[in-house]
């Protein structure tokens, strides 16, 4: 089924959750200025399914139409219309729609679990469809987490062992979890948060190697949000002032997991490393993958900014200034191109298509970099006046309004208030949490460069030199 956004807010608010924000309790979580642009953006990843049938497959599973985000990939074509959703999605929201490590939870159980039953005759498999079946005919927003708090690095989970969610109690009827998860993306504001392991384990680690599902009548869940200066900004209201007060920055987290019993429907991996182990690595490709063509949308919502910010500022046909819209641009569609790759040259497994291994991690490393360059030219074309403006309410006062709005005036195609918007726009983009996402999400660019250090053949690359150059040793 194809629920609308609204639809999706009103059911969200019939939840009762345990909801922190700057050190508070919160009651109407939905209305919550931090909160509800998630909210929003979630809400936009179902008015655009709505929209387009390329982003509402029909499931075989359940006979209709179901998010694209709820969907198993069988095909390449299926996980290149997944991408451009995605890449719609950033685009359009300029910021996270966070149904996307659900859409990788999913992707990556379906195969694990069908795994583990050829090899050991259980039925995860089956349980995961039930499961998958509710998500689709009810359209759940769901998210994923993994990112366990860790502690000291250098030890095995096994002596820190409190820093990783592990199984306090296994009974007839399921099992008990402890733990806490971090730097979780929208996880408040899902139906379904699915809770992987961080990392693959060892033998004799077993009890870490889980895979399960948290639904909101689970009870010990409590979930504390990120406090940064962006969402000290969005608390001071305004209707424009936070840049992107809509759908703000990437919103995440902290999930702790209070003695958390979940039923054994919805426990999809236990104990079993070698699913533990399928599950994570089809997971972080997925979300590589899926995280470059992410990129490629938030790349083109700053493309947007910049060019309207050399508009409003009168400076739309200076070359130099032009021709970094041109670099942004090829960074884009680069970002995409390795994507759209890497779902084409992926490969089945287990009856679902995953992207291919080292073509994803790249899209991590370039996506990064890309990132990063797209980020400093948006700032060269802005000028320094994204860190320095005053603010919306300035203009808006009786004393000094009628002097800033003269002294912001740019090009007279544009209102100073259009102007400021523009402004306040890239400074989110400049200032938020968006950087360090766009660095750490999915993984840090060191754990993509581990996977591309394994799969790469650098001895096929080497004899190609030495055939080249005559070197037979
Ligand atoms: C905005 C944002 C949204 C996110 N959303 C989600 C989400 O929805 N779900 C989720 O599960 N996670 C999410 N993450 C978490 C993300 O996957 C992690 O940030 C990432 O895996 C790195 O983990 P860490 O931040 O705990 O880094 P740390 O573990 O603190 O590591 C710090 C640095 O050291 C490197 N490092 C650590 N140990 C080693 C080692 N042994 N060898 C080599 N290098 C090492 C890391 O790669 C990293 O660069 C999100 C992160 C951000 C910033």
């Amino acid at each position: 089924m194809i629920i609308s956004g609204n639809d999706y807010i009103e059911r969200l608010a019939g939840y009762k959750r345990e909801i922190y924000v700057k050190g508070e309790k919160i009651q109407d979580f939905v209305e919550h200025p931090n909160i509800r642009p998630a909210i929003n953006a979630i809400a936009f990843t179902y008015d655009l399914a709505a929209r387009n049938d390329q982003y509402a497959p029909v499931s075989d599973l359940v006979g209709e139409k179901v998010n694209r985000l709820n969907y198993v990939n069988k095909t390449p074509e299926d996980l290149i219309a997944r991408l451009d959703f995605q890449r719609e999605l950033s685009m359009r929201t300029g910021t996270c729609h966070y149904r996307c490590p659900g859409a990788d939870a999913i992707c990556s159980i379906y195969p694990s679990t069908k795994e583990m039953d050829e090899r050991l005759g259980t039925d995860y498999h089956q349980r995961f469809l039930s499961f998958l079946k509710e998500i689709q005919s009810k359209d759940y927003a769901c998210t994923g987490a993994l990112t366990d708090t860790k502690g000291d690095r250098s030890k095995r989970p096994k002596e820190a062992k409190d820093m990783y969610v592990h199984v306090v109690e296994k009974r007839d009827d399921g099992i008990v979890v402890s733990g806490a998860k971090i730097h979780q993306s929208g996880a408040f504001a899902a139906d379904v948060n699915f809770v992987l392991p961080t990392q693959t384990f060892k033998k004799g680690e077993e009890e870490f190697a889980i895979a399960f599902a948290v639904t909101p009548e689970d009870e010990g869940v409590k979930y504390v949000l990120q406090n940064t200066g962006y969402q000290a900004k969005l608390r001071e209201g305004g209707s424009y002032e936070a840049g992107n007060r809509k759908y703000g920055d990437r919103l995440t987290c902290t999930v702790l997991f209070d003695n958390v019993f979940i039923p054994w429907e919805r426990v999809f991996v236990f104990e079993d490393l070698e699913a533990e182990r399928r599950v994570l690595t089809n997971f972080a490709v997925s979300h590589r993958c899926a995280g470059a063509a992410c990129k490629a949308g938030f790349i083109d919502s700053m493309i947007g900014a910049a060019s309207l910010m050399l508009k409003a500022n009168g400076l739309e046909k200076v070359p130099v200034l032009r021709q970094k819209i041109g670099e942004m641009v090829g960074i884009s569609e680069a970002t995409y191109g390795i994507a759209i790759g890497a779902a084409t040259k992926g490969f089945e497994d287990f009856g679902s298509w995953q992207s291919n291994r080292l073509i994803a991690n790249s899209g991590k490393i370039i996506g990064v970099e890309g990132f990063n360059k797209v980020l400093m030219n948006l700032a060269e074309i802005a000028g320094g006046i994204p860190v320095t403006a005053p603010s919306e309410f300035d203009l808006q006062n009786p004393e000094i309004g009628g002097l800033i709005n003269k002294y912001l005036q740019a090009s007279p195609n544009f209102t100073t208030e259009d102007r400021l918007k523009i402004i306040k726009f890239i400074e989110f983009w400049a200032t938020s949490s968006h950087l360090l996402g766009g660095i750490h999400g999915g993984g840090s660019p060191a754990a993509s460069i581990i996977f591309l250090q394994l799969l790469a053949d650098i001895k096929s690359k080497e004899d190609a030199v030495k055939e080249a150059l005559d070197i037979n040793e």
